[in-house]
């Protein structure tokens, strides 16, 4: 399992994972994954913010 950043902007723990691409039935029951899209960005975020009035998106290849 990857480490799973704390969100950036508010500080919430266990952030959703972001799938691209093709998603498995599996994977949208699962409530750690958000859904990103058919389309992969190079620089696509990895992780969602749990918080639902934040909802920041991070974890781009460039970021720290
Ligand atoms: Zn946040």
């Amino acid at each position: 399992m990857p480490t799973r950043p704390r969100c950036p902007v508010c500080g919430t723990p266990g952030p959703r994972r972001i799938v691209y691409g093709l998603v498995l039935a599996e994977v949208l029951d699962d409530p750690g994954v958000a859904i990103g899209g058919c389309v992969v960005a190079s620089n696509a975020p990895r992780w969602r913010c749990r918080n639902s009035t934040c909802e920041h998106e991070y974890g781009r290849a460039g970021d720290r």
